[in-house]
This record gives C-alpha cells, structure tokens and sequence, in this order.
C-alpha cells in the first residue's frame, strides 16, 4: 500500500547539461523539424517513413539498426524523409511486462530509472550523431518531454493515451509533428478530438510548474487499427477508411489535416510480414485518389535487423523483445518501393 519514494531523479536541465547534442546536430535537427513541418502543411510532397523496432530495447542493435538506415534515407530523400523509431518507453496492455529503457536499461533487470534516463538519452544522441537521423519517440509519459525536446524529430502518442488530458494538453506544447493514435476502440472521434485539443493552447500544470501552452498545429493522426468488442483485430488502412477520415476531417475546424498509417499493431493483427502488402495498399490507394494522397502524408513501420521477435533473455542480436518487426532487408526494399511509389 501507498508510495515508497526511492530516488529523486536528476532534472532535465542536469541531463542535458551533462548529456549535449553536439551543435552541429542541433542545427541538422531544427532543418529536419522544418522539413517535416513542410510535408505536414501539404508544401512539400515527399512522404513520412518513421520506422524502426517497437522498443529500442539495447544501444548498439538500436544504434546499428539507425546507421543502416542512414545510406537508404540518403537514396530516396528526393521522394521520402526517413524518421527513425527509436523507442524508449513502451505502454503494456495490462501494465506488465517491459517497459522499455528509461524504465529498464537492463531489460532481465529489476527498474533502474536513474540510469535509464541517461540511457535513453545516450542512445538517442548516439544515433543521432552516428546516423544524422533525428528520431520518434512515444511520449508515453508526458513529463519526460522535458528530457527529450531538443532530439525528437516525431512525437506519437499511443493508443491507450489517446484520450487523456495531461497528454492532449502537453502535446499542445510541442513544437514538432505529433500523431495522435486512433484508440484501440478504433474511435476516430477520440482521435480527432485529441488533435483537436493539442492544436489549441494550453493552461496547466506541468512538471510541477503552472504553464501555458500555443496549441501545436503540427497535431495530426495515426491510424494503428483497432479491437473489436469480440477481441479481434480490424483494420482501418483501407480507401473506405481514409474517406471516413476525411470526412470527418472535413466536418471538424483542423489545421493540416494528415494521417500516418501504423502497418503493424492492430492493423498487421502482428502478422508483420503483411506490413509490406499493407504499405503497398496505401501507396496505390494515394494514386487512386488525390484526396488520399493529400491525406496519408506517411506510414509507420515495425522493423529491425532480425524478423519476427525473441523472449527476454534469447538474446538474438537486433531482434525485437517486443512486437514483431519486418527484418532489415525487407525494410530496405520497403522503402525503395514507397519512394518509387510517391512519384
Ligand atoms: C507502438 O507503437 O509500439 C505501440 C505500442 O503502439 P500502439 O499505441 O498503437 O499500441
Ligand atoms: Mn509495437
């Protein structure tokens, strides 16, 4: 019963003092930020890639993985921007299990989250300055934003926080692209209501600091499939759901209407080798319809070096300890065949 207080963790000013990214990568930061925000205001018709493992579970696989995607984003970045997903704090269903490095450094390890603060932050500015790729990250919980701010190229908030105000209202802090997932009800009205509430400005509190906020016009959604009340997964990827979205959109008062489509999750039910079929659907789907091309502005995609997913303790090297993810050489031909598809 009741709260048994450990450590008191060091502020966001003491880690990033102590943990800097380098200047030159500030500056490629605030050019990527810029360029994202340009495909989000419909000014620039490149596509949104944000892929990588569900959690970015250990440096160097996570690290290695990012390096590999640098070549690749260097061949397509005329058609594609690729954003890294280098994820540090995973929401579990029934709140057991992993939960990512800033919780776990050392996932066969008890919670450490002194040190898993400096290494979600290590990782992040390792892969940033080996890969010169700026990451997504889930902001699973809003406070750490304040740890993270000045590496984040993509921030997505998750299904299952959809709908809380303490993430709705401090998204509407962020000065980047902020997805809003759909929740695993598969509601789009939530949805919308989510972005809604983040385009807006703020007055709350936050980190023990009364705040005021200027709305994020940059709030879009994530379409990540849905649970049905049978417990089966749907999906809602297809033309008839995009036309859903926009009309719904179009029934609302919403800045930068835009959609990112999550191939894996409820939408793959897992299966993710359909993420493949699925993001070819989406991209023929864009050639059908010019609503949908100006809708869907990109797709999220599970992927590491190895396919499929390990137990804990399996200890196959890049191999994902969460979802299931694409393996490295299909994610590669992925992406050359999304780049040959946003012409
Ligand atoms: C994820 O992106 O790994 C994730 C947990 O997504 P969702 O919130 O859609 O379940
Ligand atoms: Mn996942």
């Amino acid at each position: 019963m009741s709260f048994k207080f450990l450590n008191e963790l060091p502020s966001p000013e003491e880690i990033r003092r102590e943990y800097p990214l380098a200047k030159k990568f500030q500056e490629i930061k605030a050019d990527r930020d810029a360029q994202i925000r340009k495909v989000l205001t419909g000014e620039d018709d490149r596509f949104l890639v944000i892929i990588g493992p569900c959690s970015a579970d250990s440096e160097e696989p996570v690290v290695d993985y990012v390096n590999r995607l640098t070549d690749v984003a260097e061949k397509v970045k005329d058609r594609v921007i690729v954003i890294p997903r280098v994820y540090t704090n995973k929401p579990r269903t029934t709140g057991e299990g992993y939960k990512g490095i800033a919780t776990q450094p050392n996932p066969e390890k008890a919670p450490d989250m002194v040190a898993g603060l400096i290494a979600m932050r290590k990782m992040q500015i390792r892969a940033i300055e080996e890969s010169g790729l700026t990451p997504a990250d889930e902001m699973l919980y809003p406070e750490n934003w304040s740890y993270v701010e000045d590496l984040l190229s993509y921030v997505a908030i998750g299904a299952r926080s959809v709908e809380d105000q303490h993430h709705r209202l401090t998204v509407s802090g962020f000065d980047v692209a902020s997805g809003m997932k759909n929740p695993t009800s598969g509601d789009f009205s939530v949805m919308l209501n989510s972005v809604y509430a983040a385009q807006h400005p703020h007055h709350f509190t936050f980190r023990g600091h009364e705040v005021e906020t200027t709305g994020n016009d940059l709030t879009h959604v994530v379409l990540r499939g849905a649970v049905s009340k049978h417990g089966n997964s749907t999906q809602n990827y297809h033309y008839e759901d995009i036309m859903r979205l926009i009309q719904m959109y179009d029934e609302r008062d919403l800045k930068n209407p835009a959609a990112i489509i999550d191939a894996n999750h409820s939408n793959s039910n897992k299966q993710y080798q359909e993420q493949i079929r699925i993001v070819k659907e989406v991209m023929h789907n864009r050639k059908l319809s010019g609503d949908i091309k100006r809708m869907v502005k990109g797709v999220m995609i599970e992927s590491y070096i190895e396919p499929g997913c390990q137990k804990i303790g399996d200890h196959v090297y890049g191999k994902s300890i969460t979802d299931p993810c694409l393996g490295w050489k299909d994610s590669e031909e992925l992406i050359y065949t999304i780049a040959e598809m946003n012409q």
